[in-house]
């Protein structure tokens, strides 16, 4: 059997240096990474799930290794689609946003997502924007137009492009003098001086705050650099968003944050590929726009969707099809039922003797190198296979190998059909050990206090016959 190792360095490609590097925090004790979050004008869709599960993956697999993280992930809840459908929908942006955002909760714990640590809002950060765009007009990389907004100056910023390598498409920052856009999303092809902050227009309705370039909103690009510069600060470990997202929006967030705050930012780019359904883009005029609520409706439980979304690597395409849900119920099955057959060959009270995941190694391994998810979901299934030869202490640390991996994957089965109580720690044990030969020698009020005990922990016991149960309530 494989050594055991909970906390090999767990290495990940970096998009930045395209290379695998090791993930080891910076401050030497906490992993602080930023995800950029939601646009919060409708439900999220399974494609945008497919990047905030694998963002969970990799913060749980860095937890189960015994990495300590700090995971901050805004919300969008000012841009120009969430005014205009707010408009639309007869509501203030605040309501509005407030409303998708808890909805997007909801599907956040259907789907076993952990919370992240942070969840900042731009529009409860304008003051950080307005002085961070007002650093970047004093240090000559910003300027105000005559419309009232401001523009981030890239032909300021020499190495603008090196995250999406536009240096390969022969970058020329002075053709962008005097080009300038003031939509929040573009094409490579047209490079432009991006915008900071929005001079107030008609459209914008009652949401405008007041700057020093006068009534305005900030543009998209900003506000994760200041959220980040506020709580993770100049440097941080990782970056991550779906791929659409390195350029414009990390290129800019880059150039904005090393000139503002003079260097540093993310040590590490993740990104995720995209999901794509029956071979194409989701959209909403293809009809193949699914929402968890959707698939619901179907009849899928959201387990199943993050069981096909994790059913690829990461920097793979995914072909989301309906057909692969029904796989994944079998798959989960099959897990739920490898379980069971192990759980039942443990008799009560078994000890774990090492904390490692036995036969499950080869599956922890691939979740270190890579994220490989599809490689580890392979290995629990060879891992169960070899389980099945394996009896008392044995088994019970396989079982509790399994049920650690599962964790790292986010995969939840069926609790009746897990026993998860095998792994109690040696304390309880040794409690509930105490309690029954209290009992058997009829001391009923020590083996009552022992009983009271175990429960203050969390811990009940079910008397049988011949020995006892335990059971967690967690
Ligand atoms: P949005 O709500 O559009 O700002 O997107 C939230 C996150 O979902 C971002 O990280 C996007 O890059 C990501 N995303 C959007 N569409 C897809 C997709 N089809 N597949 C994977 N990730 C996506
Ligand atoms: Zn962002």
């Amino acid at each position: 059997m494989a050594t055991a190792s909970l906390n090999p360095a767990m290495r990940l490609f970096d998009t930045l240096t395209r290379t695998d590097h090791d993930l080891r925090p910076i401050d030497g004790s906490t992993f602080r990474f930023y995800c950029c979050g939601p646009t919060v004008y409708g439900p999220a869709h399974i494609g945008n799930f497919r990047t905030f599960v694998l963002q969970d993956v990799l913060r749980r697999t860095l937890e189960t290794g015994g990495t300590r993280t700090l995971h901050v992930r805004n919300i969008t809840d000012v841009d120009d689609k969430t005014i205009r459908d707010s408009q639309s929908a007869g509501k203030s942006l605040k309501d509005f946003t407030n409303d998708w955002t808890e909805k997007f909760h909801e599907d956040c714990e259907k789907i076993g997502l952990l919370q992240p640590h942070i969840e900042p809002g731009a529009v409860d950060h304008i003051p950080q924007q307005i002085a961070m765009i007002a650093t970047l007009v004093e240090k000559c990389h910003a300027y105000a137009s005559d419309d009232g907004s401001v523009y981030f100056k890239i032909a300021s910023f020499p190495s603008y492009g090196r995250l999406s390598h536009l240096e390969e498409r022969e970058l020329d920052l002075g053709k962008t003098q005097n080009t300038r856009s003031n939509s929040d999303e573009y094409e490579k092809d047209n490079l432009s001086d991006f915008v900071l902050w929005k001079g107030r227009k008609a459209d914008d309705g009652d949401n405008f705050w007041l700057s020093p370039w006068g009534e305005g909103r900030p543009g998209w690009h900003l506000e994760c650099s200041a959220m980040i510069q506020e709580y993770l600060g100049n440097s941080f470990d990782l970056h991550s968003g779906g791929v659409d997202l390195v350029f414009p929006h990390h290129e800019n967030e880059i150039a904005q944050s090393e000139c503002a705050c003079g260097g540093g930012f993310a040590a590490h780019w993740f990104h995720i590929t995209h999901l794509l359904v029956d071979g194409g883009k989701m959209s909403k005029s293809r009809g193949n726009l699914y929402t968890l609520g959707d698939l619901a409706a179907l009849g899928y439980t959201a387990m199943e969707v993050r069981y096909v979304l994790i059913g690829a690597h990461y920097r793979k395409q995914l072909n989301f099809t309906l057909d692969s849900l029904s796989g994944a119920r079998e798959a989960l099955a099959k897990l739920a039922k490898g379980a069971r057959q192990l759980a039942a060959k443990i008799e009560p009270g078994t000890r774990i003797s090492v904390a490692d995941f036995g036969p499950f190694q080869v599956a922890w391994d691939s979740l270190n190198h890579d994220l490989n998810t599809p490689a580890a979901l392979g290995g629990i299934f060879t891992g169960l296979r070899e389980a099945a030869n394996m009896t008392g202490e044995e088994a019970a640390s396989a079982l509790a190998g399994f049920n650690r991996l599962l964790r790292a994957l986010g995969i939840t089965l069926p609790a009746e059909v897990v026993n998860d109580t095998i792994i109690i720690p040696d304390h309880v044990r040794a409690l509930a050990e105490a309690r029954w030969e209290a009992r058997s020698m009829k001391k009923w009020q020590e083996s009552d206090t022992l009983r009271d005990q175990l429960a203050e922990q969390g811990w009940f016991i079910k008397d049988g016959k011949d020995g006892y149960e335990l059971e967690s309530n967690a």
